[in-house]
């Protein structure tokens, strides 16, 4: 069984501050900072460049991505660290229209996070407009799928509302087609539980600065299904997706698998601190974390909406249906996240109107959960929003 009281004692968090924003940077664990300075002391410090191979350096984009595997319901040896999380989007999404050429559509849907939407856009540009992005509302992604769609590109759990897509019929209906699926998980992993092997997508991607606690600017995964991992085309063939990078070719041959997916040198000490992170994981399974984050969030839900009625939910009540946060919509929502925030609730908003909260069972308890639903009806009812100090949006909301 879970001890989540001892998973909670892992993190550094500050005192008198309730973090249900989990979901975007995740906190600081606290065997990050030993081991960060141990990776700059003693591997960069004293071993310097032999560091990648005495401290095993170049393998642990592997090593690291087979951690994230075992969250995610792959393979050993199917994913692999590298980049940023938009970075691995346009990958995936590259690779897999490689493998359709002769389709025209990408498919997405208004739930997904611009960036993916963007790098969509940027790639299509890219291909001299040979292929078009098609964007439609969530519940509509089911019926847009057909014979044109090369490559379907989601977004598992939608990260305004919490809404979270049914992965394994979505992907069935895009392989009945013969489209490609893309699974963005940079909600979902180490939030919910995802069987990757089972749903058979050909790719999936995910960000581990935010529900894997990585810290700022954690380096992305992606994932590739073992079976065609041996002839997808890597978009961005650098040197370390390289057959062999150190032989120094002129010409470039894919790397073997997922290896092919490593793109320039890896992010060490970035790296290093989302080893410690983690390590919290090896004390709890995903199924664990999921119902601990069910039970927590629909006490969130009860508390808040019985301090404060007209709030309005946006996050599907079924268990089934919604991911590990919770969003109410509220017309001076970014006010009254601000206002929470005074009062040591910390959570985020995202336009126009959402105020989202992650509830992350790692290191949020039921006592966090009542202290944040009675601050949102503190503030609520005192009407704290209405106060011009919040009204100025801050440069990062
Ligand atoms: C957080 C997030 C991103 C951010 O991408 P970065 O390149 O890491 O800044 C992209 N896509 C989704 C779905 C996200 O939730």
């Amino acid at each position: 069984m879970a001890d989540f009281a001892a998973t909670k004692q892992l993190f550094s968090l500050p005192k008198g501050v309730v973090y249900l924003d989990g979901n975007s940077l995740g906190p600081l664990p606290k065997a990050a900072m030993a081991r960060l300075s141990t990776t700059v002391e003693e591997e960069w410090g004293r071993e310097l460049i032999r560091a990648w191979n005495s401290a095993g350096w170049m393998a642990r984009p592997r090593s690291i991505g087979d951690r994230i595997a075992r969250l995610i319901g792959a393979a050993s040896g199917s994913v692999v660290m590298g980049d940023t999380l938009s970075i691995k989007v346009f990958q995936a999404l590259a690779a897999g229209l490689a493998l359709r050429p002769g389709r025209t559509v990408i498919l997405s849907d208004t739930g997904n996070f611009p960036s993916d939407l963007y790098m969509a856009q940027g790639l299509c540009r890219l291909l001299g407009n040979r292929v078009t992005l098609k964007v439609v509302e969530p519940e509509a992604v089911l019926g847009a799928i057909d014979d044109q769609v090369a490559v379907v590109m989601l977004t598992h759990v939608d990260y305004r509302t919490g809404a979270m897509h049914d992965m394994a019929a979505i992907t069935a209906k895009a392989h009945a087609h013969g489209a490609v699926m893309v699974w963005d998980l940079a909600h979902s992993a180490g939030a919910v539980e995802v069987d990757l092997s089972a749903c058979r997508a050909e790719f999936a991607v995910g960000c581990t600065y935010k529900y894997l606690n990585g810290g700022p600017g954690a380096p992305a995964f992606i994932y590739v299904r073992p079976d065609i991992a041996d002839y997808v085309e890597p978009p961005l063939s650098g040197w370390l997706g390289h057959a062999t990078p150190f032989a120094f070719e002129l010409a470039y041959a894919p790397g073997r698998g997922i290896e092919r997916m490593r793109v320039g040198t890896p992010p060490i000490l970035a790296l290093a601190a989302l080893e410690a992170a983690l390590d919290i994981f090896d004390h709890v399974q995903m199924r664990e974390v999921r119902a601990q984050s069910l039970r927590l969030t629909d006490l969130f839900i009860k508390e808040a909406m019985t301090a404060v009625p007209e709030l309005e939910l946006v996050t599907p009540i079924d268990a089934n249906r919604r991911g590990s946060q919770v969003s109410f919509r509220h017309p001076q929502g970014y006010a009254a996240m601000r206002a929470l925030i005074d009062v040591g609730v910390i959570g985020d908003f995202r336009a126009p109107d959402i105020m989202r909260f992650g509830v992350t069972p790692l290191f949020i308890d039921e006592a966090d959960v009542r202290t944040a639903a009675g601050a949102v009806g503190l503030v609520m009812r005192e009407r704290r929003w209405d106060n011009i100090k919040y009204r100025e949006r801050l440069a990062v909301t």
